[in-house]
Formats: structure tokens, C-alpha cells, sequence
């Protein structure tokens, strides 16, 4: 149950916040074309604006509006306090690209389609000694870091910093190894801020390709659009993104080489309609590229008075993936004593749903929340600190677990000797530097 006193003060306060920072820094945020869920928009406050009627290829009611600056931030307060969810709708540029969006969605396929690789497992022998070497103090130290900018708002300057901070910590994992590069994917026209993958190509079927990704970006309720807003986001989603980095970590100090192609990814502006990975899953089609898996995490520091440890979103995601999914966390976290759910997060919730809009296999893990809220109770607030996560991030601990056993179990091991790695690489030094940048190191 909600407190509706509670929600009316709060959103009192944010507007007095938001307004009192609109003053200060607010960026120029042309209008956009949202999507969103018929449900979410007529019961948000912008339900009197002129919409039309859409619906998926899986037959859920939309609403296609256009929205300025304002009613944009509105619209992501109303999903984020209300609906105590993350995202919640797509934008885009135009009326034309929203419409052609929808009418080349195959969330349908994205969902139903089979197994796009054989989801056996036999990979113990490479996951089992991973998951003790899960650190709660790195991935603590990875969202202090990331929780310690004013924000991570996908227009602000601070946002860019984080996402170089990212793509350097994420080098920095992979030095010495050719077969690892790290480049920042910009959205022209939809974020200044650039998603950073890291790449490491696969040795015996690159061209099958493994995603796990999170959001590097932040926003705060009642700011709008200003750049100077504080938005720590220490759960949301920092914690994924310091979770991912822990797999990376654990993963690279191995020596593991895949079979598989694998990219971790931190996308831009999830925050303001799932941009980066829209854009980036809308290329990873247009390009032809067979994703075989996509996991993404989304909030996973926050535990209190649950007996779950982690919950699996069971719509918008693929049936056969998250069976796999599941299968995963009984064979290596239920043995730890850790214990899983499943719910729905409703449209467009993170940044998994791009990925199912374009028709490849995903699923999303997050925290269980109490009984009140499905998630942590002060996301989008200043109050999304480590500390109101309570200091420490044993909760992230049994997430990092499960993206290992993922990460090993679904792009498997390779067992082809490093010296033919080694013959087949290129440098990307001579690339030039740019909105995508390629950098690779040199060998050790
Ligand atoms: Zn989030």
C-alpha cells in the first residue's frame, strides 16, 4: 500500500527542488515522442495531453505523446514515484521514428522465440571457483565511486566523466589482453553521454555475441532536466554497474577466454526512455549481429526485511533464457543458501526491453523490495546513497555470483590455445578518435 500523504509532500518538495534548480543550470532538451503503457499515462498526470493509440506486437495498450522538457520529467517522476520502477517508457527524436519503432517491434519474437544457443550447463569446472572470489568491498568501492558525482545525468558534464571513468576502469581490467577493447557508443541527437562497451571477442564463435549490461546514468525526481541536480544513484544503478565490473574483474584476472563473443555494457540515458540501448540494440540488428543472451542488471544493493536475494522480471523477456536463468541460479546460488522470485515490471522497465523490441533474447535480474515498493524506496532521490543502502554491498554479493555463473555457462570457455588468439589480433591504434573510440593495449 502507498501513503498517498507521503507522496503529495514529496512531490511538493521535489517541485520546490526542481524549481529552485531550475534557476541554476537547466540544459536545452528538445521535445520528444514517448511511449509509454495506455495504463501508465492515464494515470499519470499528463493524462488530458493529446495521445494516440498503439499497441506492441504483444498487444499491450500504448500511447504515443509528445512531450516537452517538462512533462518529459513529469512523466518519468509519475513511473519512478508512483510506479516505484526505474524506466518505464521509450523516447524518441521524432513522431516518425516512434512509428517506425512500433511498427518494427518483434517484442513478440523476443519473447517467444527458442533457445538461442544450447543452454547446457557444464561449465563448473570454469564458474565453481569464481563465485568465492566475489568481493563485497570492490563492488562497495565501484559505488562509492560512481555515487560520489553530482550526478550521472545523461546532459550533464558529470555524466560524461562517469562514463570515462567506466570505460578506463573497464581498460584497466583488461590490460594486457589483445583479445579486450573498451569504446564509447554515442546516441547522436538522444544523449551527449555515450554507453561504454567492452568487448572480448570470442575464440571459437565470435560471431555469437553475450551481453551483460546496466545503466550508467542517474536522474532525481523534480530536477527536469538540470545538469547540476544531485542524483547520487548509488542503487539505481550504480550497483549494477559496480556488480558488472566485479564479473569483468573476477573473470579477466582468470584468464578466462571465451568461446562465445562477450560485451559488458553501461548505457546511456536509460533514465529518459531507455536511449543508449535502444540505439544500441537498434544497431546491433541493423548490423546483422546474432546476440544469443542478454542479462542486465538494474538496482541490486538493496535488502531489507525480504528473504529473497534476487528477483527475475518475467515479462517482456524470453522464456526459454529465463528458464536457463533460473536453472543457473538453482545450480550455483541455491546451494549458497540464496534464494530467488519473480515479478513483472510492467513497459518498457530497463534497458532489457530494447533488446526484446528488437527481437534478441534477454532477461533482467533486481533486488526485491518489501512489500510496499518492488524496488528501493528512494530511487531518483537524494537520498539514493550508500549509506540509505545500508554501507555496505553484501546484497550485490549473490548478483555478481549469478552474472558469473551467466557470463561462464552461456559464452562457455575456450579451449583454443592462446598462441592462435594471439596470431589473429590487429591493433585498433590507428583508429581515429572520435564518438566511438576503440582502444586496445598492448600485450603484457
Ligand atoms: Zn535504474
Amino acid at each position: 500500500m502507498k501513503l498517498p500523504a507521503f507522496h503529495v509532500l514529496h512531490r511538493l518538495l521535489a517541485l520546490a527542488g526542481g524549481l529552485a534548480m531550475t534557476a541554476l543550470a537547466q540544459a536545452a532538451e528538445p521535445p520528444v515522442f514517448a511511449l509509454t503503457s495506455a495504463d501508465t499515462f492515464l494515470a499519470s498526470p499528463l493524462r488530458h495531453l493529446p495521445a494516440e493509440d498503439a499497441s506492441d506486437s504483444l498487444g499491450t495498450r500504448l500511447k504515443l505523446v509528445e512531450l516537452d522538457a517538462t512533462q518529459r520529467a513529469w512523466l518519468s517522476d509519475f513511473v519512478h514515484e508512483e510506479e516505484s520502477r526505474c524506466g518505464g517508457y521509450f523516447a524518441f527524436p521524432s513522431r516518425g521514428e516512434a512509428l517506425d519503432f512500433l511498427a518494427r517491434d518483434r517484442s513478440l519474437e523476443g519473447v517467444l522465440q527458442p533457445a538461442a544457443a544450447s543452454y547446457v550447463i557444464d561449465s563448473q569446472p570454469t564458474v565453481a571457483p569464481w563465485l568465492p572470489q566475489v568481493s563485497e568491498a570492490n563492488i562497495r568501492a565501484t559505488i562509492a565511486h560512481l555515487s560520489s558525482y553530482q550526478n550521472r545525468y545523461y546532459q550533464s558534464a558529470y555524466g560524461l566523466s562517469a562514463a570515462h571513468w567506466i570505460r578506463d576502469t573497464w581498460l584497466a581490467l583488461g590490460h594486457g589482453r589483445r583479445d579486450v577493447r573498451v569504446e564509447l557508443v554515442g546516441c547522436t541527437g538522444c544523449s551527449t553521454q555515450p554507453s561504454v562497451i567492452l568487448t572480448i571477442d570470442g575464440a571459437e564463435l565470435p560471431e555469437e555475441v553475450v551481453v551483460l549490461g546496466g545503466h550508467l546514468d542517474s536522474i532525481r525526481s523534480g530536477a527536469g532536466s538540470n545538469t547540476e541536480q544531485f542524483a547520487p544513484g548509488a542503487d539505481d544503478d550504480a550497483s549494477g554497474i559496480a556488480t558488472l565490473t566485479e564479473v569483468l574483474r573476477i573473470a579477466l584476472a582468470d584468464g578466462w577466454r571465451p568461446r562465445r563473443t562477450v560485451k559488458f555494457i553501461g548505457y546511456a540515458a536509460e533514465e529518459v526512455g531507455l536511449r543508449g540501448s535502444a540505439a544500441l540494440a537498434g544497431q546491433f540488428q541493423s548490423a546483422g549481429i546474432n546476440v544469443v543472451g542478454v542479462l542486465q542488471f538494474d538496482m541490486t544493493n538493496y535488502r531489507v526485511g525480504v528473504p529473497y536475494h534476487l528477483q527475475f522480471i518475467t515479462d517482456y523477456v524470453n522464456g526459454p533464457l529465463l528458464s536457463f536463468s533460473y536453472t543457473l541460479f538453482d545450480a550455483y546460488l541455491a546451494p549458497l543458501g540464496l534464494i530467488r522470485r519473480s515479478i513483472t515490471c510492467n513497459y518498457a522497465c530497463s534497458d532489457h526491453a530494447s533488446w526484446t523490441s528488437k527481437g534478441f533474447p534477454a532477461v533482467m535480474a533486481s533486488e526485491s523490495g518489501d512489500t510496499d515498493y518492488e524496488f528501493f524506496p528512494y530511487l531518483h532521490s537524494a537520498n539514493d546513497t550508500l549509506a540509505f543502502i545500508g554501507g555496505s554491498a553484501n546484497s550485490s554479493v549473490p548478483f555478481a555470483q549469478f552474472g558469473l555463473a551467466f557470463l561462464g555457462e552461456l559464452a562457455k570457455t575456450s579451449t583454443r590455445p592462446q598462441a592462435l588468439l594471439n596470431d589473429s589480433f590487429e591493433s585498433d591504434a590507428a583508429l581515429p578518435q572520435g564518438e566511438s573510440v576503440r582502444v586496445a593495449l598492448p600485450a603484457r
